[in-house]
């Protein structure tokens, strides 16, 4: 079966597997470019399209891929326009790794990808100060601060950090022996260096390396062969003065099921954490995606995106992404108009599910206190965090305009609802008991 056949039926199957937009705007512009030694790679029309599909839908399609194929298929996301695409299959090479202008885009040797770099990482307010000991560390790699511990919850910019470090110490130094790597693929080649019987020059290539950047450490969590290696290979480099950086969803000390060892060695160096962005960086960042992207989004409708979405900067990246694409397949520019009309049609479809009023019910009910008082004026603790939870559900669950949100709570102004979701969301990632109370209210809406 040729390509096109295949991802034809790939495609077949994906959508009856998501939402009719989702597959409109985003699915059905992908082409399956080449496909080698179980390697897929797939073309994307543009930046935001790629890096939605990669982390949205890389194991969706992975699965109906692999079960097409017979084979366990690694996926590559690239930016080409099909019909380009098309004509520089039959041209020669299918693949070749030179983008961006005749940049590598992806360093297989070191494991960095160009997209995260120090050029495209937006400094702010949440992370302004894990930026600051980047740039110390890349003076003075191995002795500013080593290890080089940096916490955050998902779609921060952990991994983009961690890359941008990477490929700053790689310009100041070419020669440098510097790696990148998941620590699940840390685990992964672990496991599978046993098995071949090389642990040998598993641990040659992991303790002679100058640099060692491990994203996601967490995942060694409960993997007492990963810990036993890790922890040697981390003192082996550790005394010869080489740095080591790493990331993970939360602080050193509460990662569970690791080992005291560990936990003691990876606070001896500098623990930061990056935060959700705040609002104006969350203008910065959309802004900045704008440009990369040569796309041309009015102020205002800029704006509303940065005041309606406050999660993460992966979730602001994507609805951007999914925005630009709408508008691009309907042939609109992307203005306010636009923008509101991409929302309505979301909010709606969730608000059939639960009402405001039961969410407002939900929230006095859980606090025990009265609904009377969870919209009233009253600035004690015990009424405003409740109300600030309300606000937060209204806007994140159902996905009310910030005005509709107002006028439920009490008759608030925008602002006041804005500060209020952003309280919460900067909570949210710290807090478990916070996370739990929200949990315990969520459950009993939708049950
Ligand atoms: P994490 O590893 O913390 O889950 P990522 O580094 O994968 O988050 O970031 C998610 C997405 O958001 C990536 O596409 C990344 O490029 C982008 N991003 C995160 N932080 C920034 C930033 N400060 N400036 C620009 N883009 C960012
Ligand atoms: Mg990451």
């Amino acid at each position: 079966m040729n390509e096109k056949d295949l991802w034809r039926q790939v495609l077949e199957e994906l959508k009856i597997s998501v939402s009719k937009p989702i597959f409109q705007t985003l699915l059905s512009k992908t082409a399956l470019f080449s496909l080698e030694k179980e390697v897929a790679t797939i073309a994307c029309p543009n930046p935001y399209i790629q890096s939605l599909v990669e982390t949205r839908y890389y194991s969706l399609l992975k699965n109906i891929l692999d079960k097409k194929t017979g084979k366990n298929n690694s996926l590559l996301f690239i930016v080409k326009q099909l019909e380009k695409a098309g004509q520089q299959k039959s041209e020669g090479p299918l693949f070749s790794w030179q983008e961006n202008g005749g940049r590598k885009r992806f360093d297989r040797q070191s494991g960095l990808n160009r997209k995260y770099s120090f050029e495209t990482f937006v400094v702010g307010n949440s992370n302004n100060f894990a930026h600051a000991a980047a740039q110390a560390i890349i003076k003075n790699p191995g002795t500013a601060y080593n290890p080089f511990f940096v916490w955050g919850g998902v779609g921060v910019g952990k991994t983009h950090l961690l890359q941008a470090i990477g490929w700053a110490l790689k310009e100041k130094n070419k020669e440098i022996n510097l790696l990148y790597i998941p620590s699940e693929t840390f685990t992964n080649e672990l496991v599978a260096a046993l098995q071949q019987k090389k642990i040998f020059p598993f641990k040659k290539k992991y303790r002679s390396l100058d640099v060692l950047l491990v994203d996601d450490i967490h995942f060694i969590a409960g993997k007492e062969y990963s810990q036993e290696e890790f922890f040697h290979t981390f003192n082996k480099l550790y005394v010869s003065g080489r740095q080591i950086v790493l990331s993970s969803d939360r602080r050193p000390e509460e990662i569970p099921k690791i080992e005291e060892r560990l936990t003691s060695r990876f606070m001896g160096g500098l623990t930061v954490d990056i935060q959700p962005p705040d609002y104006e960086m969350r203008v910065a960042i959309l802004k900045a995606k704008c440009r990369e992207a040569g796309a041309d989004l009015e102020e205002k409708a800029i704006d509303f995106l940065a005041e309606n979405i406050s999660s993460n900067v992966r979730e602001l990246e994507g609805t951007l992404a999914q925005v630009l694409a709408q508008a691009q397949a309907e042939g609109r520019k992307p203005d306010l108009e636009f923008v509101n009309k991409f929302f309505g049609i979301k909010g709606k479809a969730r608000q059939k599910t639960v009402a405001p009023r039961n969410v407002i019910a939900a929230v006095s009910r859980h606090f025990k206190i009265k609904t009377g008082d969870l919209l009233g004026p009253c600035r004690k603790k015990e009424f405003v965090v409740p109300r600030q939870i309300a606000m937060y559900l209204l806007r994140k669950e159902l996905e009310l305009p910030l005005v509709r949100v107002g006028e439920l709570v009490g008759g608030r102004d925008h602002t006041t609802i804005i500060h209020g979701v952003e309280k919460i969301n900067k909570r949210f990632s710290l807090d478990s008991n916070l996370r739990h109370e929200i949990m315990l209210i969520k459950e009993t809406l939708y049950s």
